[in-house]
């Protein structure tokens, strides 16, 4: 399989930017750059974007009529799921693991103005792909045509979208002549990393990717990207060949639970927003700067050295959380 034959329904304004971030650089005395995936356009950006667009065109490929999908409250994936479903003429169903919360705001707005189907499975969060089987199941016995995109999309397809995105980081890198001591990214349901891993395997760069779990333990998410990575080397025809050591994850940012902000999130929100001027999500990429910072403070990664920081989205996560964020 050409990765460049995979059928795609446009989603994403690409390239995103690749932004020196001088003031955070000057803070931690590493060069920083930022790859703006929270920038990528379609209903308010994000990550789950680029995976969309291999994931919609297979839900048409494929005749479905409605897309089904799970996460939690404050899903970016539920959010992006349901707009791209309803560019491309589908229904959209979001799954969620938890029961209703009290406000609708954040995410849970844009679900309910996207006239998805929402659906609160009251179960624990790792039997949401269960749930979202179950929901599939309904809609077939219904006579609709569910497309099922696990939790985070990450599948191969999802994974080759960030292989694509790889090959775009790379051409900047080298119109701008710069080499990257390490990247930097989120890793939830894993599809991001793996993709990202898949990428820099399969287009020759040498650089280490740095995982920060924000919702799994580390040797949970080591299985996660080796059985991603597998998957879609098999589905492209390419091997990938990772060792245990290309796969790195730190477990030590995520705090008590999955969409618990930790106090030093909170503080790389601020950071961010006060020496950028750009605005990180307490979710995911909050949580992720915070570990960066970390992990510099602790010379894991090198002062002096450049790191890319892959912004992942997540912005309308602000809004669901603004007492966590404010810290009441
Ligand atoms: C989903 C998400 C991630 C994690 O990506 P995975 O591919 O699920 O690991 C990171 N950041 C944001 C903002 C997300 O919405």
């Amino acid at each position: 399989m050409d990765i460049y034959s995979l059928p795609r329904f446009p989603l994403a304004t690409l390239p995103t930017p690749l932004d020196e971030l001088p003031r955070l650089s000057q803070e931690l005395g590493a060069r920083i750059l930022m790859k703006r995936d929270d920038l990528t356009g379609f209903a308010l950006g994000g990550n789950k974007v680029r995976k969309l667009e291999f994931l919609i065109a297979d839900a048409l490929a494929q005749n479905a009529d409605v897309v089904v999908t799970g996460g939690g409250v404050q899903s970016n994936h539920i959010r992006t799921t349901a707009a791209a479903a309803r560019k491309a003429g589908l229904d959209a169903a979001g799954v969620f693991f938890s029961s209703p919360a009290g406000e609708v705001n954040g995410n849970l707005l844009l679900d309910e103005i996207l006239g998805a189907q929402l659906i609160y499975a009251n179960a624990n969060k790792n039997e949401t792909e269960r749930a979202i089987e179950m929901v599939c199941d309904n809609l077939r016995v219904q006579g609709r045509r569910p497309y099922l995109i696990p939790v985070g999309g990450s599948t191969k397809r999802g994974c080759v979208a960030y292989m694509l995105a790889v090959q775009e980081l790379q051409e900047q890198l080298r119109v701008q002549n710069i080499q990257p001591d390490a990247i930097v990214t989120t890793t939830g349901s894993c599809g991001t990393h793996a993709g990202i891993l898949a990428g820099v395997k399969f287009f020759g760069m040498s650089v280490p990717v740095h995982g920060v779990t924000v919702s799994r333990p580390v040797e949970e998410c080591r299985a996660r990207l080796a059985r991603l990575v597998g998957e879609t080397s098999d589905f492209i025809e390419h091997a990938l060949l990772l060792d245990d050591a290309d796969i790195i994850v730190h477990g030590d940012y995520l705090g008590e639970a999955y969409a618990k902000i930790t106090p030093e999130a909170r503080s790389a929100i601020y950071r961010t927003a006060q020496w950028e001027g750009i605005f990180l999500d307490p979710v995911y990429t909050a949580k992720t700067m915070a570990g960066m910072f970390d992990l510099i403070r602790r010379g894991v990664l090198k002062r002096n050295s450049t790191i890319v920081f892959w912004h992942t989205g997540g912005t309308p996560g602000l809004f669901g959380f603004s007492n966590d964020v404010l810290g009441q």
